[in-house]
């Protein structure tokens, strides 16, 4: 009978997946990393968050790790996240739970006074145009590039002071639109603006409200952008090394004065740049020495 016990026993002491979460108290807009060692018979597929699924890779600099990137969107609501990890041991498809309890970020509010004509826009033709301008940004911002550009740690566009942080709720006019969706910097009309990492430019277009835009896809689902630029100097489809001048920066688009606007997508989803460019930098992208 003990014998039995002990066995049985020793059946359901479960497997326990190996993995470290960089960033385990995140708040709604910013992004979690996951990393798992490499281990034979292991093959790591994706995490589920709802109905969304994350896949996971192998990380850039070391071949023996994988990640993946976890980021909650500005209106996901603080609560406890059941995450689903997606593997196989020695073939056989396996899910580990993994719960993060996502903290409410309490950004500030900021009332913004604009041109009323940029706030509720009323002609036919602008309506279709910032309707063709959304869906087009989010059938790149979906697409997840299966190789990374990335080979080194991610820098700032520019250095300059910042002047709006990431996720100020936004009040034009008086009625709330929506949050600040990426960080602001200082920068007079024609300081040019570089690539923050190696990528390939996705878009190069003069938008309604983002006005001059490039976009850059650093594969495997990470995206920045950089708006509001009064001329490009690189063009769609050609590959950018980090620190390559993209343009000049402008007052393009929707602005009350001219600055660049830096923002960042994971998988789809906004999420504060500069705290994913010091997730990524600190834990997965760190210079070897
Ligand atoms: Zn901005």
């Amino acid at each position: 009978m003990r014998k039995f016990l002990l066995f049985v026993l020793s059946a359901v002491t479960l497997f326990a997946l190996e993995y470290h979460v960089a960033n385990p108290n995140p708040v709604n807009g910013k992004s979690t990393l996951i990393t798992f060692p490499k281990e034979a018979g292991l093959v790591y597929k994706d995490v589920a968050l709802g109905k969304k699924r994350f896949q996971i890779f192998q990380a850039p600099l070391q071949r023996d790790r994988y990640y993946v990137i976890i980021p909650f969107s500005y209106y996901d609501k603080a609560t406890k996240k059941r995450l689903k990890i997606h593997y196989s041991k020695e073939n056989k498809a396996k899910i580990q739970i993994l719960f993060i309890k996502l903290q409410n970020g309490k950004y500030a509010k900021e009332s913004i006074k604009v041109s009323s004509s940029k706030v509720n826009p009323r002609s036919k033709a602008v309506k279709h145009r910032i309707s063709k301008e959304y869906k087009e940004a989010m059938r790149i911002y979906n697409t997840v590039t299966p190789k990374s550009y990335l080979s080194r740690p991610f820098i700032l566009p520019m250095h300059s002071t910042i002047t709006s942080a990431f996720g100020k709720a936004r009040i034009y006019n008086g009625s709330l639109k929506g949050y600040h969706s990426g960080t602001d910097f200082r920068a007079k009309v024609g300081t040019p603006i570089i690539a923050a990492n190696d990528g390939r430019v996705i878009l190069v277009k003069d938008r309604f409200y983002s006005g001059g835009t490039v976009i850059l896809d650093h594969g495997e689902g990470i995206y920045t952008c950089y708006f509001h630029m009064s001329q490009f100097q690189v063009k769609k489809g050609e590959l950018v090394k980090r620190g390559e001048i993209l343009g000049l920066s402008g007052k393009s688009g929707r602005v009350t004065g001219p600055h660049l606007h830096f923002a960042a997508r994971v998988d789809g989803v906004q999420v504060d740049p500069l705290q994913l460019i010091e997730l990524l930098n600190n834990n997965l992208l760190k210079e070897k020495h």
